[in-house]
């Protein structure tokens, strides 16, 4: 089946498309400044990127043109929209009104509309997304697969914030996590190479620029490190993760910001950029810390002892521990950060083999990064939420499922 998946911004929309039956992308690309000008850059294997500048007034504009490009003789690869089979969106937030992904209906659309106020941005973006495709493209099955959906197993101490509990009902006030979607591909490839999915105690650490850690046993999220947004958990390129609380009053009346300005800048100031005064990209610190920048030194030594943490307390959590996951831009190459986080946790179990933690960079493949003797596997596997989606929109309409 050919899938189309989408990923829509407020002013982007990224898209590839995939084959199903051999899970091969055919294409992808994204569109770009939709709403206030418009471009479209398309990639396809073995040939050069294609670009065009072509005014795109809203997402379903740019639906049009993107199918326009695909079915372009030239630089297209498929010879007519109908060969789309189905779209997968992936969505940021799904509050707790959706545990799995859901085939689009009107029912659906309202539920999503529910979850504006978690994530105002995305999920404007989305809609808009959504609705582009089925303007463009209205024969088509549409899916959507929820970042937070694989979280939704977490029990309620888990998930409850200690505040009084009838404010976060009424305002929907919970854990919610984020990156579900990966942490379920991984996890996913870990059961596989454990050979079993009951019984199974699983840590999986997405690093990026956006980071969370996720327990994951018998194969169900039980805690998650992001919170009701994005913004709890790790420190991230700019995000501060998880702080005092009292910080967010005290530093709002020290500057007289206001509640947007302060979010603005947990998210955008903080992190590995505001601790290291140099940038958000662990690139540019592992640079800085060969040539004896201190405070780029500092900025990773908080992220690899917070990673030590989270693996420590969500081992406490699933008593007992058999697979570490790394992924992501930071997990997937950065072998100094895994060793810093593995490092000492000898009586947890946990025992890098270094030749091969150091080699691992840019692979394809799953890669044992723990030594022969250590008593937890250690892994390092590239995620695919991409992947994920083609194959649960696939699942879902072939399924019939409404
Ligand atoms: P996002 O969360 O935006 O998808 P990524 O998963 O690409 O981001 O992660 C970005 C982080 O991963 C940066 O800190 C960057 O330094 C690191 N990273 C990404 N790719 C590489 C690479 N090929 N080599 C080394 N570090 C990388």
């Amino acid at each position: 089946m050919k899938v189309l998946v989408v990923n829509a911004g407020s002013s982007s929309l990224k898209y590839q498309l995939f084959d199903t039956s051999d899970n091969s992308v055919l294409a992808k690309g994204i569109c770009e400044r939709i709403g206030i000008g418009g471009e479209i850059t398309h990639k396809m294997s073995g040939r050069p990127d294609y670009k065009e500048t072509v005014e795109m007034v809203d997402h379903t504009e740019a639906t049009k043109v993107l199918i326009r490009v695909l079915t372009d003789p030239e630089v297209g690869c498929i010879s007519d929209m109908s060969e789309i089979e189905a779209v997968g969106h992936r969505i940021v937030h799904g509050g707790a009104y959706f545990s799995e992904s859901v085939r689009v209906t009107d029912e659906v659309i309202a539920k999503l509309e529910l979850c504006r106020d978690l994530a105002p941005l995305h999920t404007g973006a989305h809609l808009m997304g959504i609705r582009g495709c089925i303007a463009a493209m209205p024969e088509t099955p549409q899916v959507l697969v929820f970042d937070t959906a694989f979280h939704q197993t977490m029990p309620d101490y888990a998930y409850t914030y200690p505040i009084p509990y009838e404010m976060a009902q009424e305002y929907q006030i919970r854990r919610y996590g984020a990156h579900g979607t990966s942490h379920r591909f991984v996890s996913g490839e870990m059961c596989k190479i454990l050979g079993r999915t009951e019984g199974t105690k699983i840590v999986t650490c997405h690093l990026g620029n956006g980071s969370s850690i996720s327990a994951v046993k018998d194969g169900k999220v039980i805690d998650t490190s992001m919170g009701f947004t994005p913004l709890d958990g790790l420190e991230m390129g700019t995000r501060c993760g998880g702080i005092d609380p009292a910080i967010v009053p005290f530093i709002m009346a020290k500057k007289g910001f206001t509640p947007d300005e302060m979010s603005n800048f947990m998210n955008k100031e903080c992190g590995l950029l505001g601790v290291s005064g140099l940038s958000p990209d662990c690139r540019d610190l592992g640079e800085a810390v060969k040539a004896g920048h201190k405070r780029a030194a500092l900025a990773v030594n908080i992220l690899t002892y917070q990673i030590k943490k989270f693996i420590g307390s969500y081992a406490a959590a699933m008593n007992g521990l058999d697979a570490v996951v790394f992924t992501a831009g930071i997990g997937e190459n950065r072998d100094e950060i895994r060793a810093a986080a593995c490092r000492d946790l000898d009586w947890l179990g946990i025992k890098l083999d270094p030749e091969v933690n150091e080699r691992t960079k840019k692979q394809g493949d799953n890669v044992c990064i723990s030594a022969p003797d250590s008593r937890v596997l250690v892994y390092v596997i590239p995620t695919n939420e991409e992947l994920v989606i083609a194959s649960d929109t696939e699942r879902i309409v072939k399924e019939g499922r409404i």
